[in-house]
């Protein structure tokens, strides 16, 4: 990869790549663009399978948290981080002290949150080194549940545009991954009466799932097939695919997963199939929104929580209507939307 020819085209401020031989640490935290404020985003583990997977990963995830914060009117930049390793079997104390005062050397141009493979656990050895940590338990807490509900209402407001009506009862909604989000949304679309179908490749979430909410459940790879109104992207990326996108029998992509399509192309593929995309960073922004409050230093409570979470159907609509109105993709419409807002004149 030629590293300064991605941060360029991408618009990446700051890469820093961590490495602590004592306690096996390897990470890369992204700042991608402070121009809002403070680079805001989580701090992921996973298993690359490559270490060139984890530069894109978070060269991607980074740059999408700008337009994140920006489309939710945040004071905030963007920027993520990744830790390489197994989160089932690589985590220590000394890991995280470690990925902490990497962070802490960026003073507070970085602030870090958990994300996919760490959790407000991880955090509180993580805040041994730092103070530039949100979404810590008795602060803010865990973002997933306001998450999920931020979906929820971004789901509805697919559905008004759709159908003209966001009234969920006896909507199909096929939901891949059964995670903190994905769980919490199956809540809270069961409750709304909608007929949830559901996958995940551990055998513990589809059993919680079915014995909580009684729904129905097929094969990780069945997912893209199964006749639904809705697709709920709520697990990993790139899920809109070349080997996914033509088998999709929804009229509505929209879920919480980061960068779920593939290539900016499949945006195009999903619209000339007559499937309106929700984009993610804009359907999703209900964790950061939550951690905002807890990093601006106002009291938290979740009426202010509930009041900003209209932010997202609010934008969804806007994004809808313009790229209507321009004839582009809504993912197109949704970044030229954010970049008249972080972009310096
Ligand atoms: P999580 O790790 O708790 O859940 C992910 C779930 O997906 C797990 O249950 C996992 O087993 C399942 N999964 C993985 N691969 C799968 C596959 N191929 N098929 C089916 N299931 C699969 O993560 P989460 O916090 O729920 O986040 C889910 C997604 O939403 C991620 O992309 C994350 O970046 C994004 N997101 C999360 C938040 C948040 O507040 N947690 C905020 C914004 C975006």
């Amino acid at each position: 990869m030629e590293l300064f020819k991605v941060l360029g085209e991408m618009g990446h401020e700051e890469v820093v790549f961590c490495n602590d031989p004592e306690s096996g640490l390897k990470a890369i935290i992204a700042v991608h663009n402070t121009n809002l404020g403070p680079a805001l985003g989580g701090c992921r583990m996973w298993n690359y399978a490559s270490e060139e997977d984890a530069i894109r990963d978070v060269l991607r995830l980074s740059r999408g948290m700008t337009y994140k914060n920006a489309m939710m009117n945040l004071p905030l930049g963007g920027g993520k981080s990744v830790i390489i390793g197994d989160p089932r079997k690589d985590k220590s104390e000394k890991l995280f002290r470690a990925f902490g005062k990497f962070v802490n050397s960026l003073g507070g141009k970085y602030i870090t949150a958990e994300d996919v493979g760490t959790s407000p656990e991880d955090m509180k050895i993580v805040v041994q080194e730092t103070s530039h940590v949100a979404g810590l338990d008795g602060k803010s807490g865990d973002p997933s549940p306001i998450t999920a509900l931020g979906v929820f209402l971004g789901i509805k407001a697919c559905c008004e545009w759709v159908y003209g009506s966001d009234d969920l009862k006896d909507k199909t909604v096929a939901l891949q991954g059964l995670g903190h989000v994905g769980m919490e949304l199956v809540r809270l679309l069961t409750e709304a009466g909608a007929k949830l179908v559901v996958t995940d490749i551990y055998a513990d979430r589809i059993n919680e799932a079915k014995e909580k909410y009684g729904v129905q459940v097929v094969e990780p790879e069945k997912i893209y097939d199964v006749p639904c109104d809705i697709f709920a992207p709520c697990a990993l990326g790139a899920v809109i695919n070349e080997n996914t996108v033509d088998r999709l029998k929804c009229k509505i992509v929209a879920g919480c997963a980061n960068n779920q399509l593939k290539e900016e192309s499949f945006a195009e593929k999903l619209a000339q199939r007559g499937i309106l995309y929700a984009p993610d960073y804009v359907i999703n922004g209900g964790g950061v929104i939550n951690v905002s409050i807890e990093v601006s230093g106002q009291a938290y409570s979740r009426e202010l929580v509930n009041e900003k979470l209209q932010i997202i159907p609010k934008r969804l609509k806007e994004v809808f209507q313009f790229a209507e109105k321009e004839g582009i993709t809504t993912a197109r419409a949704a970044d030229i939307i954010a970049e008249k807002i972080f972009m310096k004149k």
